[in-house]
């Protein structure tokens, strides 16, 4: 029997590209706007970036080191100029061309709709949404490794939320699923690839995701109701040696420092935003020296409540969208997927002991 997704695709209109189709699409894209896609970094690792060269662009990737977040909160930017001897000051002006993300997998554009929530409510952020404006978004699918777990967080790989257009590999090149107008328009335009009008016959949800959360995502916001005085937290600071590598490769995490500089003439300076980590220790230390989460185990419980309750319970969305960086990246090997499941233990103990 046919997935829900399997037929919401063959819904789709769809186009087969052979690789020579895909290399030319992507000549296409580069006379629309700035085209922005994974790249090879040394022998094991990716990176987004500007295409100069479309044959240098990966299709088949496990994740780049740095998300997509860099592209519309750098990790350093200058929020304005200013003089002080007229006391003046100015915003630097913010120019953005169109920009075509491509090869995109869709925990990346998930985490892009989170920072998207965060960044709208409330004051609404411009610098970012300035950025974010004039983008959109090419998907693909991707094999998922040991570090991903999107499917346990909600994220189907060919979740097509955000997609103009989704590349699916097949046999000798890739289906590309028309997902919305934007998509049927830039398809019309570039005018080849092969139309396909039969079923489709094979099964595209069916990739295995080797790292599971134990629980439906539906049950973690109950689970971390109960967690806060687990011993994980004690447990995961024994081998955490506080490097915040976690928080700034993160897909959602947005915390920044602000910080003035002054030029060395002492007139002019300006004021720029960092990337900031919560699990470094100087994050919550405020004046006179006192560190509202001075213990890694503070810290690290900080980070998890942040991904699955605090701002869940306004957006109604879990904050982790299981791309692994945390995980694939630590240098002490701590896996996140490991804490939840930890945490789930320590929650059914728990329940089982009240039953009692
Ligand atoms: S990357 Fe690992 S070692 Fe570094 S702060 Fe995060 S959990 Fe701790
Ligand atoms: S918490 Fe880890 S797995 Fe979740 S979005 Fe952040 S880096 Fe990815």
């Amino acid at each position: 029997m046919y997935s829900e997704n399997i037929i919401k695709f063959d819904q789709m209109k769809r186009y087969f590209f052979d690789q020579d189709t895909s290399i030319k699409f992507l000549e296409y894209l580069i006379g629309k706007g700035t085209v922005i896609a994974p790249h090879k970094k040394g022998e094991t690792s990716y990176s987004f970036k500007k295409v100069d060269d479309v044959n240098e662009v990966v299709f088949d990737y496990s994740r780049t080191i740095q998300p997509l977040k860099k592209f519309f909160l750098p990790p350093q930017e200058t929020l304005l100029n200013f003089n002080l001897t007229d006391n003046s000051f100015s915003e630097p002006e913010v120019v953005e061309e169109k920009k075509i993300f491509f090869a995109i997998h869709s925990y990346e554009m998930q985490s892009i709709r989170r920072l998207d929530y965060s960044f709208t409510k409330g004051n609404p952020e411009s610098n970012y949404l300035s950025k974010r404006e004039n983008s959109c978004f090419i998907g693909i699918s991707f094999e998922p490794d040991e570090w991903h777990f999107s499917k346990s967080v909600g994220i189907e790989i060919e979740k097509l939320e955000g997609f103009c257009l989704f590349f699916e590999p097949v046999e000798n090149g890739h289906l590309v699923f028309e997902v919305n107008e934007t998509g049927r328009e830039m398809l019309s335009e570039f005018g080849a690839g092969v139309l396909v009008d039969t079923p489709l016959d094979f099964e595209i949800t069916d990739k295995h995701f080797k790292a599971k959360i134990k629980y439906h995502y539906n049950r973690l916001p109950q689970v971390f109701e109960h967690v806060y005085h687990s011993k994980v937290w004690d447990k995961v600071a024994e081998k955490c040696v506080g490097c915040g590598t976690c928080n700034l490769l993160c897909a959602t995490c947005y915390c920044f420092d602000v910080r003035d500089e002054v030029d060395l003439n002492m007139i002019n300076g300006k004021r720029e935003r960092f990337w900031d980590s919560c699990m470094l220790n100087s994050f919550a230390e405020v004046a006179g020296g006192d560190d509202f989460r001075d213990k890694l185990s503070f810290r690290t419980r900080h980070r998890l409540f942040r991904k699955f309750k605090y701002i869940t319970e306004e957006s109604g969305e879990l904050q982790c969208v299981g791309c692994g960086r945390c995980s694939r990246f630590c240098p002490a090997q701590i896996n996140i997927v490991d804490i939840i499941n930890d945490l789930i233990v320590d929650y059914t103990e728990q329940q089982e002991k009240q039953v009692i």
